[in-house]
């Protein structure tokens, strides 16, 4: 398989587009501007090879028509009518090759954030869009805290070592809130100094891996005791499962 790396583009305030690049092409994920693609392109005078897209916000889509117009590339992504520009549509467990790339991609339906939110899992990472952030979760517009629950369960049985390519620099403020949801949880004070030590060097603090959200994100921790505590204790009963546990905590997010 040929080498390739995985740099991150920024976009917006806090957006980032993922690109896979070797010494030739490239692939990007959610290109919700055009300029900061095609600038890095002719930059590194890389051929566009594909396009990827998680779902249909505009921070992530908005730049796909631009970018085509520039260099035309097959465009992978949900069954949604509200991204025009997809001329692959993916279904749940429909793989693809990564074009250029020597990489079988494996596509997740994973609604919540949106009805027809995607991830894409190859090669050893995942590009989940705005389901599963570092320490935390994307809101809910077009889903319940069941269907959040089940799609953060199935991307926390990917193997540990899993590199999470998220869509947003959100994980500082998400620490933040992971810490007040389970104040007895050892491993967050020291993440939170490491990622400050990142942020302050300007630097992605992702990817994450499967094996950190595990062990620090609330949102998949819906079944830790302190987790558990905390949410009952907000909503002033004993949450017994784990999705009225996440309902809690996502609503409590929303207003931290
Ligand atoms: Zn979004
Ligand atoms: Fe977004």
């Amino acid at each position: 398989m040929a080498a390739y790396e995985v740099v991150a583009l920024r976009a917006f305030a806090d957006n980032y587009i993922w690109t896979i690049r070797d010494g030739s092409h490239a692939v990007v994920v959610d290109p919700g501007e055009a300029q900061p693609v095609i600038d890095y392109l002719k930059r590194e005078k890389l051929t566009l090879a594909a396009i990827l897209n998680t779902h249909h916000h505009a921070d992530h889509v908005g730049g796909n028509a631009a970018l085509l117009a520039y260099a035309p590339a097959p465009v992978f992504g949900p069954r949604d009518e509200r991204i025009p520009e997809v001329s692959v549509r993916l279904a749940d467990g429909q793989h693809f090759q990564l074009p250029h790339f020597d990489i079988d991609m494996e596509t997740l339906e994973i609604p919540a954030h949106t009805r027809s939110h995607i991830a894409f899992v190859g090669g050893g990472m995942l590009f989940c869009g705005d389901t599963l952030f570092a320490a935390g979760c994307g809101r809910l517009f077009e889903g319940t805290p069941r269907q959040m629950h089940d799609s953060l369960t199935r991307l926390a049985r990917l193997p540990d070592d899993t590199r999470v390519y998220c869509g947003h620099e959100y994980t500082l403020s998400n620490i933040k809130f992971a810490r007040a949801a389970e104040p007895d949880n050892t491993l967050l004070p020291a993440l939170e100094a490491r990622m400050q030590a990142l942020r302050e060097k300007d630097l992605p603090t992702l990817p994450t891996t499967i094996a950190q959200e595990k062990a620090t994100n609330p949102f998949v921790r819906v079944n830790a005791p302190g987790v558990i505590k905390t949410a009952s204790a907000r909503a002033g009963k004993t949450l017994s499962d784990p999705v009225s546990v996440l309902a809690e905590i996502r609503d409590w997010k929303n207003n931290f």
